[in-house]
């Protein structure tokens, strides 16, 4: 564990339009029983680019204790996500 931004979204405002998980390169956001998530820690780099993309002001970047960012991870998730995307094709 690590002190370092991180992104955080309130559950109470989302209304799961999605828009933030586009706006991730990373792919740390999945909509989840039409909410917006943080899939993991390591995936989310804690720079917020998500944060302008979200119309009803959910997500905010705060610093706190949570697992490293891993870029690795984050590779091996694209990677599943392009192949997902292939299989629904
Ligand atoms: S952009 Fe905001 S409202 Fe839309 S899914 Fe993401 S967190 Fe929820």
């Amino acid at each position: 564990m690590v002190l370092r931004n991180m992104v955080i979204i309130d559950e109470d405002k989302c209304d799961g339009c999605g828009l933030c998980i586009s706006a991730c390169a990373e792919g740390a956001i999945k909509l989840i029983d039409g909410k917006a998530k943080l899939v993991s820690e390591t995936y989310c780099d804690g720079l917020g680019a998500c944060l302008g993309h979200c119309p009803q002001d959910a997500i905010t970047v705060e610093h706190c204790e949570c697992a490293e960012f891993d870029e690795k991870a984050v590779a091996i998730n694209g990677d599943i996500i392009k192949t997902e995307t292939v299989r629904a094709v």
